[in-house]
C-alpha cells in the first residue's frame, strides 16, 4: 500500500467567522471537561497516585484544566522495566506498521483539530492562530517521520550501497532502546508529539516526561495513541519533577537516549549527567537537545522596512516571545534605524493583552516564576537601554505583561545576550550592514535569524557568514515548517537535531550493516 505525499497541514483562516465559531464550540467543551484527574500511563496501567501536578490556566489563573498524577522514583523504575520489556517486542513489529499507527493518530488528530487546540490555548495561553499552528505542526510532524521511517526501512532499494561481486550488503536503521522524552511548555502539542513519535516510530520505547506546566494536553495525546491501538508500554506517561524523576532516568544505567528540548542550563545538565556511566552500563547515552535561542533579526538600508517592523513584531511578540526561535534582538543599520523603530513601536503599541480564549493578540506567559523572571529583565533593560514601549505588567486575572520594546542597547548588555523567553524585545544600532552582522553573531546561542535587505551580494554574504541553524531572507525567523525548515541550532542552542527534517529519524536508531558472502 502506498502512502500518498507529505504535505503540510493548511492552517486554518479565522477570518472565516465559521472558523471563529468552530473553535469557540470547541473551547466550550473543553471547559465543560476541566478540573479532571489524568493518570500515569505506565504499560497497561493507569496509575493514580496522591501527589499530584495541578495544571492552570496561565490566563486566568482561578481555572484549574486537570489534576496529573505525578510520577517519583519508584514509579519511573517500574515504567522502566515496562519499557525495557515492551521494546523486545516493539522493535521487531516491522516499520511500516509502527508507521501505520501514527498515519491513523494524524487522522484523528486533525479530525479534532480544534479540540486540541482549545485546550492549548486553555492550558498554555496561546491564541487562536498560535494554537492551531501549534496542532497543525503537531499532525505534521506524525505525518512527516512515519513516511521517514518508510523512507529508512527502503533505503537499500531506493539508496543501495555500492555493489562488489561475491557479497550481498544491507544497511538497516534499527531502534536504540529505551529513551527519556522531556519535551517544553511552549509547544506543548506539537514538540511533545513530534519528539515522542520520531522515538517510537523508529522502533524505541519511551518514557514520556511531560512539561509540569501542560500535562493535560500531553495526556490527550497519549489517550489518541492508545485510541489507535498503539500496544501498551511503548509510550509510557510519566509526569514529575525534573530533580526526582528526570535526573533518576537521565543517570540510569538502561536509559538509551534522551531526547530533550528547553532551557541552556536543564540541557546542558542532562548532558553531564547523561555523559557518565552508571555500573551496569553498556552504552554511550544518546542526547539530542534543542535549547535556547537569542535570534535576532538584521535590517539594512535597501530593505523594505515596513515588512522588516512587521517580521520584527511577530517574531518578538508571538506567543509572548515564549519560543525559542523568538526574535528577541533587532540590529538596525544606522541610517534606518529611527525609521525602523518608530514602526515597530507603532506595531507594538497595537498589540491588545487579554484572554487567549477572546484571541487577544499579546496572551499571559506561562507561569509565575517565568512572569517574574521577565520582570525582573525589564528592570534591567531599563538601566540598559532606552524603554521605548511597554515595560511593565497588563491587567488580567493572570500572568501578563506588556509587549516592551528597549532601543539603543548596546550588542553586549545582558539583554542582547541573555535570553529571557518572553516578550521583550531589545533593539540596537549598527554602523553598517557588516556591524550589523557581526553584532548577530556576537552571541553564544544560534538558532533562528532572520536578515532584510534588498541587496543580492550582501544577501550572498549574509547566507554565508550568518551563523545560525536557521537563517531567514526577508522573512520572520519564527514559524518553521515540517519538512520545509529543519528546526535545530548550533552551539549553546544545541545539537543542531533537525526536527522536522530529513536525517531526525538517525538520531533514535543506529546503522546496522549486514554482509553476506554469496
Ligand atoms: N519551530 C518553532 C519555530 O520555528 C520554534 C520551536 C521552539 O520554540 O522550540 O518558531
Amino acid at each position: 500500500k502506498t502512502v500518498s505525499t507529505y504535505a503540510n497541514e493548511p492552517f486554518t483562516d479565522f477570518n472565516l467567522e465559521v472558523n471563529q465559531k468552530s473553535l469557540q464550540a470547541a473551547i466550550s467543551k473543553v471547559k465543560s471537561e476541566l478540573g479532571r484527574e489524568y493518570p500515569l500511563h505506565i504499560g497497561a496501567e493507569k496509575v493514580v497516585t496522591e501527589a499530584k501536578i495541578t495544571s492552570i490556566n496561565p490566563g486566568n489563573v482561578d481555572e484549574i484544566i486537570g489534576y496529573v498524577s505525578k510520577a517519583d522514583q519508584v514509579l519511573a523504575e517500574k515504567a522502566m522495566n515496562v519499557a525495557l520489556e515492551t521494546f523486545e517486542l516493539w522493535k521487531k513489529v516491522p516499520a511500516r506498521e509502527r508507521a501505520e499507527y501514527l498515519l491513523k493518530a494524524a487522522a484523528l488528530m486533525r479530525e479534532r483539530k480544534h479540540e486540541f487546540s482549545a485546550l492549548m490555548i486553555l492550558e498554555s495561553g496561546k491564541n487562536y492562530v498560535e494554537a492551531d499552528v501549534d496542532t497543525a505542526e503537531a499532525i505534521d510532524f506524525i505525518e512527516f517521520y512515519a513516511r521517514e521511517m518508510i523512507r529508512l526501512s527502503e533505503i537499500n532499494e531506493t539508496q543501495p550501497l555500492v555493489r562488489i561481486p561475491g557479497e550481498n550488503n544491507r544497511i538497516s536503521y534499527i531502534p536504540l532502546g529505551v529513551g527519556v522524552v522531556i519535551p517544553p511548555w511552549n509547544f506543548p502539542l506539537a514538540i511533545c508529539v513530534g519528539m515522542t513519535t520520531a522515538a517510537v516510530v523508529s522502533g524505541n520505547t519511551v518514557l514520556l516526561k511531560p512539561a509540569s506546566t501542560t500535562p493535560v494536553i500531553a495526556h490527550k495525546f497519549i489517550a489518541l495513541m492508545e485510541e489507535v491501538g498503539l500496544p501498551a508500554g511503548v509510550i509510557n506517561f510519566i509526569p514529575g519533577s525534573g530533580a526526582e524523576v528526570g535526573d533518576y532516568l537521565t543517570t540510569h544505567p538502561k536509559t538509551r537516549f534522551i531526547s530533550f528540548t528547553g532551557s541552556k542550563e536543564v540541557g546542558l545538565r542532562i548532558n553531564r549527567l547523561a555523559a557518565d556511566t552508571a555500573p551496569g552500563q553498556i552504552w554511550i547515552k544518546r542526547v539530542v537537545a534543542e535549547m535556547g535561542g537569542k535570534d535576532g533579526i538584521v535590517v539594512d538600508e535597501t530593505a523594505d522596512l515596513d515588512a522588516a517592523a512587521a517580521a520584527i513584531v511577530a517574531s518578538a511578540f508571538g506567543f509572548q516571545g515564549q519560543k525559542c526561535s523568538a526574535g528577541s534582538r533587532a540590529i538596525i543599520v544606522e541610517s534606518v534605524y529611527e525609521e525602523v523603530v518608530a514602526k515597530v513601536v507603532a506595531l507594538t503599541g497595537k498589540l491588545q493583552s487579554g484572554l487567549p480564549e477572546l484571541n487577544f493578540a499579546a496572551g499571559p506567559v506561562i507561569d509565575k516564576a517565568s512572569y517574574e523572571r521577565i520582570l525582573d529583565y525589564i528592570e534591567i533593560g531599563k538601566q540598559e537601554g532606552t524603554l521605548l514601549a511597554g515595560g511593565s505588567k497588563a491587567e488580567g486575572n493572570g500572568y501578563y505583561l506588556q509587549p516592551t520594546v528597549f532601543g539603543d542597547v548596546s550588542g553586549k548588555a545582558r539583554l542582547m545576550q541573555e535570553e529571557i523567553f518572553g516578550p521583550v524585545l531589545a533593539i540596537a544600532k549598527a554602523k553598517d550592514w557588516q556591524e550589523a552582522i557581526a553584532m548577530y553573531n556576537d552571541t553564544e546561542f544560534g538558532l533562528t535569524g532572520s536578515y532584510f535587505s534588498a541587496d543580492e551580494q550582501r544577501i550572498a554574504e549574509a547566507l554565508d557568514t550568518v551563523r545560525c541553524g536557521n537563517l531567514y531572507i526577508n522573512r520572520k525567523c519564527t514559524g518553521a515548517l515540517v519538512g520545509v525548515h529543519p528546526f535545530g541550532g548550533f552551539n549553546m542552542s544545541g545539537t543542531d537535531s533537525k526536527a522536522g527534517g530529513y536525517d531526525y529519524l538517525l538520531l533514535f536508531t543506529q546503522a546496522k550493516l549486514t554482509s553476506r558472502k554469496v
